[in-house]
């Protein structure tokens, strides 16, 4: 039996607000929002996160993140986005079901910026980093 709350409201097993439905993805309100119109868009199809969505579904949802934020922008007139999402635990993931968050924002809404999520650089310097990367 799916658990999963997010495929319940997939199946219309439990109640949203839904602002979007295409062939491959659902947008809804989220129903604790952190900003004026706070949306979560989520793929259809379970998965927990981006690595395991494959590359058309993941086409198709990033179209559909662009269409979530056009509808929102027409209706509540946002001055900006935050769009991201908690990837995995250890990111803050709590619905283990892949769901990208749009946060409208707004002048002067006191929030922050993606900045804000993580101060905590490690201790590898960004050369050593980079040296790992070089071919
Ligand atoms: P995350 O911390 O990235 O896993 O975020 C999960 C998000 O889902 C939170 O912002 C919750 O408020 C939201 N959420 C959980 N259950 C529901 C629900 N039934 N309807 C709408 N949003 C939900
Ligand atoms: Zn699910």
């Amino acid at each position: 039996m799916n658990t999963c709350i997010f495929c319940k409201i997939i199946n219309k097993e439990i109640p949203s607000h839904m602002i979007q439905e295409t062939p491959s993805s659902l947008s809804f309100l989220d129903i604790h929002p952190h900003a004026q119109g706070h949306t979560v868009i989520i793929p259809k199809k379970h998965v927990k996160i981006l690595a395991e969505l494959n590359d058309k579904t993941t086409q198709e949802l990033i179209l559909d993140v662009k269409k979530t934020m056009q509808l929102l922008q027409n209706k509540l007139h946002p001055d900006g986005f935050n769009v991201g999402w908690n990837d995995g635990v250890a990111a803050g993931q709590v619905v283990g079901h892949l769901h990208i968050h749009i946060l409208p924002r707004y002048t002067n809404d006191n929030g922050g910026s993606m900045h804000s999520i993580i101060k905590n650089p490690g201790k590898r310097s960004v050369e050593d980093i980079a040296k790992m990367f070089s071919k």
